[in-house]
Order: structure tokens, then sequence, then C-alpha cells
């Protein structure tokens, strides 16, 4: 097989928020891909970088009254932080806030005014005068012009699902500063991407760049009528590159986003001594996207017509996945779903989820589900009961021996598994990972049986039978280390385990073919422990709990929706305060009220025989069953008022709009019903 030189990128993580277990999708899947080409042999490198420009970011320095370049700074050491705990290695990771980009972007600038592709043309948008920035769809809220919904986004409605423009919204309000913005209208610069038409109805059609369902869905949805101009700037106040020839014009966030490719790319030539050109501009070099479903627009319109009239390489493949589900719903932070990396990390083993990943993996792009129970079982059964066994069971018997010095008469299972590599990585290539998961498993089933036939622990308390026992073990590590290469793009942990086991690293594929004979055995250390599923509670117990503001998409863009429902109150005295008698209270009883459509009746004891009786509208959060026996806060003092179905005496202190969305207050480990709240 001759050597490929392959540049492989993963999506640009936006700088505003922390990766978690969706974006986790991609760069575990990019980097077994990279891993798998590197093991075969050729030149692969995996390209990545921050994607650090645009409004979200700007709102987000100024309400945390830092620079946009430390809130970036800082993201990026985060992302980096998560990436390296989950074994994903980069050739290079930059930045699209780099003096390469942005050099880059003048590059790729140049070359569409000179293909005259750039016309400019009057806006009108929404301006926030307070803020004193023109405002993206996202910051903008308002009523439906279509159904009246109150509280939508000015780009479509969560209610009726009107697409619109944010001017049509009625009453609009920045969600910035409340202010209500004015129209204004100033000079926009737009790619005539209809121009590259022709061009791109070849390149997406031709059949070798895109899965045909990608393909399928371009002509029927765009290219069958002419491409719209693309809006490629945004006036000034905005944080990203001003664009040269256009003074107080900035290029949008997705013009400079993907050249952050070639940006970083760049960085990674110059510590190496390779040249650009070379890499982005020769026939020889493969080019692979691997993106998400959600931007498929970027990648296979703008981003082609871009490469194209800058004289760049084109995409050799663009590699599209779906989205993660997790228990088959969207991820929810109410259910502890939305699980941030980090949290996965500090309390379950990283390999687990690239294996996981892996093995529902395809080639196609649905959406791939999260199922903990499944999760559990699976690396439970697969890596530890039927891989990491292997090793497990018999390498402490050739501690001192070493394995055989030939390779003992197997009955063909060595040459069996041999000859499943081909299918293995051609699998592999395919980005069909569920399938070379499948395929080395199948081999593990083959290896167990035979080490349980031969008792390699019955025959260690037999001296006369050293030898026996020592093939025996040598036939089970070389199958064990067999299924060790074909997992190593996905579990290069547990290859680097092996090769110390062994006493010779696993460096490629084609290891797979020969076995190892003569080598010492290091004594065993534990390679992959079971799944505890207490771990997989806690973690989603801590999601739960610990969503950071800033994981909030809501947060990010501005005040948070729940201060915009309800802004703050005005001050008051800490006398004022104390008249309010707030008490930790421990609920003895909770009853439906049938009648009432909201309510239970609550029974709270404040200690020895003080007691309460309260009518919460809680009903559509809680059941009646588990609020007994728990610590709640209630205001104590409050006048008794009746209601139709009694008297109540008192409130129970809960957060929410109403409805299933109501969240009681709850109280640390100590508290003792009667204390006082202060
Ligand atoms: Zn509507």
């Amino acid at each position: 097989m001759s050597q490929r030189r392959i540049l492989v990128t993963a999506a640009l993580p936006y700088a505003n928020g922390p990766i978690h277990l969706g974006h986790l999708v991609e760069y575990i899947q990019t980097d077994i891909w990279v891993r798998f080409q590197k093991l075969c042999g050729h030149r692969c490198i995996y390209i990545c970088a921050d994607d650090t420009h645009g409004t979200a970011i700007m709102i987000r320095a100024r309400q945390e009254s830092r620079s946009e370049e430390r809130l970036i700074a800082e993201m990026q050491d985060a992302h980096l932080r998560d990436f390296s705990a989950f074994d994903i290695e980069f050739d290079n990771y930059g930045s699209t806030n780099s003096r390469e980009n942005r050099e880059l972007c003048a590059e790729f600038w140049r070359s569409m005014r000179a293909g005259d592709l750039v016309l400019e043309r009057d806006v009108s948008q929404l301006f926030d005068p307070e803020a004193g920035t023109f405002l993206a769809d996202r910051f903008v809220k308002g009523i439906c012009p279509k159904c009246n919904a109150r509280n939508q986004y000015g780009d479509n409605c969560d209610k009726c699902g009107a697409a619109y423009r944010a001017t049509d919204l009625i009453d609009p309000v920045s969600t910035l500063s409340g202010a209500k913005p004015e129209l204004r209208s100033e000079r926009h610069l737009f790619v005539q991407l209809e121009k590259l038409h022709g061009f791109l109805e070849q390149w997406t059609q031709c059949g070798k760049h895109l899965q045909p369902e990608v393909a399928n869905y371009l002509k029927g949805h765009f290219l069958h009528e002419p491409l719209r101009d693309w809006d490629v700037s945004r006036p000034a106040p905005y944080f990203g590159f001003e664009i040269p020839d256009s003074p107080g014009n900035y290029w949008y966030v997705w013009f400079d986003a993907p050249i952050g490719y070639l940006a970083s790319t760049k960085q990674w030539c110059d510590r190496h001594g390779e040249d650009f050109d070379d890499w982005w501009r020769s026939d020889d070099v493969e080019v692979h996207h691997f993106i998400g479903k959600d931007i498929i627009y970027f990648h296979t319109l703008f981003w082609p017509g871009m490469l194209k009239s800058a004289g760049f390489s084109l995409p050799t493949k663009v590699r599209i996945h779906g989205f993660l589900t997790v228990g088959g719903e969207k991820m929810a932070k109410t259910k502890g779903t939305f699980i941030m990396a980090e949290t996965y990390a500090r309390h379950l083993d990283p390999s687990f989820l690239r294996y996981y990943y892996a093995s529902k993996l395809g080639p196609r792009l649905d959406d791939l589900d999260m199922n903990f129970d499944e999760f559990t079982a699976k690396i439970n059964a697969d890596l530890v009961g039927k891989v990491v066994n292997l090793a497990s069971r018999c390498s402490r018997f050739v501690h001192t021996a070493g394995l055989s010095a030939t390779y003992p008469d197997d009955g063909g299972l060595f040459a069996r598994g041999a000859a499943a590599g081909a299918e293995i990585a051609a699998a592999y290539e395919e980005g069909d990972f569920s399938r070379a998961m499948r395929l080395t498993m199948e081999l593990a089933d083959r290896a167990n049986p035979f080490v349980e036939a031969a008792e390699p622990w019955a025959l260690a308390r037999d001296p006369a039978r050293a030898r026996e026992l020592q093939d025996v073990c040598t036939i089970a590590l070389n199958l064990f280390r067999q299924l060790a290469v074909y997992l190593a793009p996905v579990l290069p942990r547990l290859a680097k385990q092996t090769g110390d086991l062994l006493g010779k690293p696993i460096e490629r594929w084609d290891e797979s073919q020969r076995p190892l004979t003569g080598t010492p055995v290091a004594a065993f250390k534990h390679m992959l422990q079971r799944v505890n599923e207490k771990d997989v509670a806690k973690m989603i117990d801590e999601s739960k709990e610990n969503v950071p503001a800033s994981q909030s998409a809501d947060a990010a863009q501005g005040p948070s929706p729940a201060l915009l429902a309800e802004p703050l109150a005005a001050e008051c005295s800490i006398d004022d305060f104390a008249k309010v008698d707030l008490r930790i209270a421990r609920v003895i009883s909770a009853e439906d009220v049938p009648d009432a459509r909201k309510l239970l009746k609550i029974t709270v004891s404040l200690g020895g025989n003080e007691q309460r009786t309260v009518f919460a509208g809680i009903k559509q959060a809680y059941r009646p069953d588990q609020l007994v026996g728990r610590l709640v806060v209630i205001a104590a003092n409050l006048a008794p008022r009746k209601m139709k179905f009694g008297t109540s005496a008192g409130m129970i202190l809960a957060s929410g709009p109403g409805d299933e969305n109501v969240f009681l207050l709850s109280v640390d480990e100590g508290a003792e019903p009667g204390q006082r709240v202060h």
C-alpha cells in the first residue's frame, strides 16, 4: 500500500462554552479515523482550532467585564484540557483569532474581489441604542407576526414554527439591554454564490465527495433555484477581523471560521518545516472534513465556493454525522443528560466513551443514542469480559518464562484473526466503526472458549506441564494483542498497556498479522475496570445540579430569560427582609387535591409539635411520594390564606415559571427543621 497524505479536520468548537458529550461524538470519531490512518503508516494530520469571533463572544466578554482575548484564551485552555482527557490528539490546535488566519482571510477576500463575486447592498437591521450594537436575530425578542405568541426570537417562532426577519417582530425588545431597538440601515458586503452555481452543482452531485443523502438534500433544497447572496460582513462593533478594503466592516464569523482550517495547518507547517502549498494546493493530498449535520450548508456550498475561488484544494470528502441523543431524547439539563466532558471524566473512564461511540457510529447521518444501561452492559461484557479478561487470566503464568520462542499450533485461531484484518480496516476507512467493533468482538468470542478449554489455571498446578502452560498463554496473549491492534484507533491507552505488558509497542496495523514470540511478559497491571452503575448515577446527578451559568445558551447571549420575565425587585433594607420568617421544615405528609389542577396539600413539621399545612401549586412538578421526608424552606409567618380547598398557613419556597417547571429549594445536609434562614 502506498503512503497517502491526508489532512483531516473536525469542525471548530465555538469559544463560548465548554465541550460536552454531544461535541465529543465528532472529535472522538475524527480522532479514531486519524489514528487508524496513522497506524496504517499514512501521513495524516489532524487539524482543528477554536472558533472565536462574533457577537456572542463580544457580548459575553462585555458582560464579564474582560477582553475578548482573555475570554477566548481561557476557553481554549478548557477545550484542550477536555480533548486531552479523552485522548483526542490534534497535530495542531489553533485559533481563528490568529495572525495566520487574518492573512489568509485577506487572501481569500482578494481572490473573491478579483473574481467579481462581491457586491455591496444596504441592509436594514435592528440596532440597540443602549448597548450600541446591531442585534443578531437571537438577541431580539418580540411577538410573532404570524400567531402573536409572545417572547419569540428574531428568526423563528417556537410556537407556530414561522420563519421571519427580526424586523417583522411586533414590539421587539433587545435581550441585551431591554431597550426598544431602532431600525438602521447599513452597507453590507455580499458574496454572489449564484455565480458559482454550475461548479457547485457539479462538485456536490458527482458522487465522490458527499454521502448520497447529503447530495440529494442539497439538490432538493438549494440547487434547484438560484443560490442566495451570502452576507459576509457585519458593521462595527464586532469581534473579528476588519475587512481591509471596507473600513468599519468586519468579516462575519462564518467567513473566517473555515479559513481557520488553513490557518491552523499553516502553523503546523511552520513548526515542522513543511510547505503550506504542498498541503493545501496539491493534488496529492486528501482533505477530509468531519462535521455535524447542522452545518451542511456552510461546508458543502459556501466553503467549496470559497476554496475554488481562492485556488485551494477542494475537500476530498465531507463526512457528516448525526447528533447525540440521550435515552432517545435531546440532551436536557433538567434530566442531567446535558453532560460536560469534564463531568464525565471525573466519574468514568474516557476510554469507555470512545468504545461506546465507536460501537454505534456508522457511515450515515443517523443520530447516535446514548443509553447508559447499554453503555454499562457493553463495556462490561465486551471490553472487560471478552478482551481484557484474556490478558488478565493468562499473563501472570508467563510472567517469568515470557512468551514461547516459536508460536504454537493454535488450530488456526491467529491466522483467522489476521485474515479478518482487511475487512476491519475497510470498515474503519469507510467510517463504519460499528462494523469494525462487531468484527473485532467476533474474534474475541472465538478466543475466549480457547482459554476456557485449555484451563491455564489448572495447568499451572502441575510443574510437569510448564511448557504446555507457556504455549497456551502465548496463544491467548497473542490473540489478545491482535484484538488490541484492531482496537488501537479507539483505545490508544489499551494499546499502550498491551505494548508495556508484552515488551513491544503496538505501532503498526500489520502487527495484527504476525504473532509475537520470545518476548518477556511484564507483571500484569489492571487495564480497564468494570463500569460501576453508581458512578454513572453520580455523573448524571452532578450534571443536574451543576450547570454553570455559562453553559446556558441563553446566558451566553444576554441577560437570562428568567430576569427578563421577572425583573429584579426594588432594593429593600435588611429590616424589610427580616420581617419574613423563613424556616427549615420537613415534609411529613403530602397529598393530592383531586379537584385542583395544580395543588398539593402538604403538612410540614418545624420540629417538635409545630406543624403547618400549606397548599402548594407544584402538582405537575412533583408527586406526593417524592416529597415526604425531604427538607424544604417555608415562609412561616405569612398571614393564613383561605383557599377553596382549605386554609394555607405559609408558603413553600420554589422557583420557576410554573406547571412542570417548578423547582423546590433544597437544604444542605445537617440543617434541622425549625432553623431560621438568614
Ligand atoms: Zn408564531
